[in-house]
């Protein structure tokens, strides 16, 4: 019984007393005994200069050997040469812990930040033939009560970062960055809680995530990505899983063939819980380290590293002597436990399927909290193009029309509007008015506003309510068909359903829905764009696929399937908001949001409609704008709006708008940014009123 796959799908945040026994799946019996396998110590530095030896690591060399071994004591770094002889000491404060970055701005070699909890900074410091050289100190300073850290290299932007543990549970995550002047700075980007205290931490660049230490829980981890879900996963646990006491430190360790072992400290039995990452955590057995000649045997280790070939300890009990470091070689762990038989990883590097694109601005934040903003439309000025606007919808209450630099131009509080579409030369009388339509979740009804060219202001133009008679109202766009010109509005109802209805004039100067037709998708969809000039329109399935029909109320019932998420096509369901960016002709992209892994992923707007390539948005640091996830509704134009966005704009909901933490927002990226990523068409020929 492997209790790690029961507690795995407890999703719970900040939880200090998840006690398992709530979990029906759980066993309650305790976990089977921990098969117990001695590991004999290597090495040992001399005894530190201090009673607590906090942390310690292994400089690489070049080569990849160990060069030097690291201990945070009370008031400083030691450095110790390769057999554990005292080179140096550094004053560095109160170092609690400490982690190395590889490839961090200009430095060939790696560097060291640490942590001084009497504080609560970060400092960066280079090695220069056995001394700690400080490249700059008080990168971070918190305004929370450190205990620990860790270091990441994000593989998916590049971009180092720091995990700092607050005493009242909560961990912050921080950007490290060099600016153009070559100091280094950070930035909080966004704050991840627990129950208690956290203690330790180790991220793994290869999964991007990060493993944290909960000292009366157990181990969980997160998700390191920036724009990720911020509930963690629980790895193992005290009492009920492979934990006697207090839980301490963790170390990770990847093998050359591929495999990943997680190191945990069982602080009170003095033994290291290994886990096979790759196999869904699985707990493999532990360890005990013993001694050999005058080295003697690892107590109650509470700081890990692993690195350079060595898994490094504190030893809490070091006989007569004071505290110390002891090293054991992961090829002799790796022959204890039989590295060769855990699972070997076989996913992508993240970091390869996406092409990582950067927001040039970012809307003001939505006047709800939770789940708000949700469909963007963008309106091209007839005259002057950076004037261009945003419509976006926030769902819990209304509809925003934003300025190209974000600021809000217009909130219309009229109700929970859920999407949102534009078309413009819509003959209302004897006027070609521009229609802004929304599907209306308070009124369960269709919102038609008109437009205003001079003022680019939002007007109800509707003639009465324009009901649905749809239990539930979702996802909405428009078509305006090359035959006749004649504007519909398609809706999607919550169950499947997808009904159509003609845009007409009823009262004098109100326009009226007429439902022309109606069709069952097979469950909730969303996410919708019609075709202006073939006539065909596009439904994203949530869970299922993006398909093809004709948008004609003639057309009846036949599809074809476009993607879906088995096929290689980078997509991770929900399938969400859709649009097209019109090319020269019939060329061109249809864009759609895969909300399950924060990516786009573009076809061919031509039949068959092949797969382009994916794309994320990620962090703007320089400009202050985090990326994008987990977008619902999106939209896309090729026509250009101005000095910002001379090749037309990608607009998409955020649905974590962080650094700092606010309300969901609306991102803009250049299509530039994207179209040169992925070598595709720029086309500045389409004038949407026509
Ligand atoms: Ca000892
Ligand atoms: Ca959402
Ligand atoms: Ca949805
Ligand atoms: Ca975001
Ligand atoms: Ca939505
Ligand atoms: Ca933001």
């Amino acid at each position: 019984m492997r209790i790690n796959r029961h507690l795995a799908t407890v999703a719970v945040i900040g939880l200090a007393a998840c006690s398992p026994k709530e979990n029906a799946d759980t066993p309650t019996t305790g976990a089977e005994a921990p098969s117990v396998t001695n590991v004999t110590v290597s090495l040992e530095t001399a005894p530190s200069s201090s009673d607590s030896a906090s942390a310690a690591l292994v400089w690489p060399g070049e080569s990849g050997g160990a060069t030097y071994i690291l201990g945070a004591v009370e008031d400083g770094i030691e450095v110790y040469d390769a057999a554990g002889l005292t080179l140096s000491k550094t004053d560095g404060g109160e170092i609690e812990s400490f982690d190395l970055i590889h490839g961090f701005g200009a430095n060939s070699g790696p560097v060291l930040f640490s942590l001084d909890t009497s504080n609560s900074t970060v400092s960066a410091f280079t090695m220069n033939n056995g001394t700690l050289t400080p490249v700059q100190a008080d990168i971070i300073q918190s305004e929370v009560l450190l205990e620990g850290m860790c270091a990441h290299k994000s593989p998916l932007d590049g971009e180092a970062y720091a995990f700092l543990l607050g005493s009242g549970g909560q961990i912050e995550q921080w950007n490290i960055f060099t600016k153009a002047d070559g100091t280094v700075s950070a930035k909080l980007v966004r704050t991840l809680q627990l129950g208690t205290e956290p203690k330790f931490c180790v991220a793994d660049s290869r999964s991007n995530s990060v493993y944290v230490t909960e000292e009366a829980v157990g181990v969980w981890r997160f998700d390191a990505d920036v724009e990720a879900e911020t509930v963690p996963e629980l790895i193992d646990v005290k009492k009920f899983g492979h934990f006697t006491g207090e839980v301490g430190g963790l170390a990770l360790h990847h093998t050359e063939k591929g495999q990943t072992v997680l190191f945990a400290s069982d602080v009170e039995t003095s033994q290291i819980n290994l886990y096979d990452v790759t196999d869904d955590h699985r707990y493999v057995g532990s360890a005990k380290f013993s001694g050999a000649g005058s080295i003697d045997a690892v107590e109650n280790a509470g700081s890990l590293f692993a690195g350079s070939g060595y898994l490094v300890l504190a030893d809490e009990d070091n006989g007569e002597e004071a505290t110390n470091f002891k090293l054991a070689k992961i090829s002799d762990i790796a022959s204890a436990f039989n590295f060769d038989q855990l699972t070997e990883r076989t996913d992508e590097d993240p970091s390869g399927a996406f092409a990582l694109v950067k927001p040039s601005a970012e809307t003001a934040p939505v006047a709800d909290g939770g789940d708000a903003a949700d469909d963007p439309a963008i309106w091209v000025h007839p005259t002057d193009p950076g004037q261009s606007l945003i419509i976006g919808t926030n769902k819990q209450g209304g509809i925003y029309v934003y300025n190209l630099d974000g600021s809000v131009h217009q909130y219309v509080p009229d109700g929970r509007m859920n999407n949102v579409d534009l078309r413009y030369n819509v003959k209302v009388g004897d006027r070609a008015a521009t229609l802004v339509v929304a599907s209306n979740r308070t009124e369960e009804s269709i919102s038609i506003y008109e437009l205003d060219e001079q003022t680019g202001k939002l007007q109800d133009i509707a003639d009465g309510i324009q009901k649905t008679d749809m239990p539930d109202p979702y996802g909405l766009c428009l078509y305006q068909s090359p035959k006749d010109g004649s504007t519909y509005v398609f809706m999607n109802e919550k169950g499947g359903l997808v009904r159509q209805w003609q845009l007409g004039e009823g009262n004098p100067g109100k326009v009226k829905a007429t439902a022309v037709r109606e069709f069952e998708v097979g469950s909730t969809a969303e996410g919708c764009v019609a075709d202006d000039d073939t006539g065909a329109l596009f439904v994203a399935e949530e869970d299922i696929a993006l398909w093809k029909y004709g948008a004609e109320p003639g057309d009846g019932t036949a599809r074809e399937k476009i993607t879906d998420p088995q096929m290689n096509h980078g997509l991770k369901d929900d399938l969400e908001g859709v649009s097209i960016y019109y090319g020269a002709g019939t060329s061109g992209y249809i864009v759609l949001s895969s909300q399950g892994n924060n990516s786009y992923a573009l076809f061919d707007r031509e039949a068959p409609h092949a797969y382009v390539g994916s794309f994320r948005v990620i962090a703007n640091s320089d400009a202050g704008i985090d990326g994008s996830s987990e977008t619902d509704g999106l939209d896309i134009i090729s026509t250009p709006l101005g000095p910002d966005f001379p090749y037309g704009v990608f607009v998409a909901q955020d649905g974590r708008n962080i650094s700092p933490a606010e309300r969901q927002n609306f991102k803009l990226v250049p299509w530039e940014h994207i179209a040169d990523k992925l070598s595709l068409e720029k086309y500045t020929g389409r004038d949407p009123r026509k």
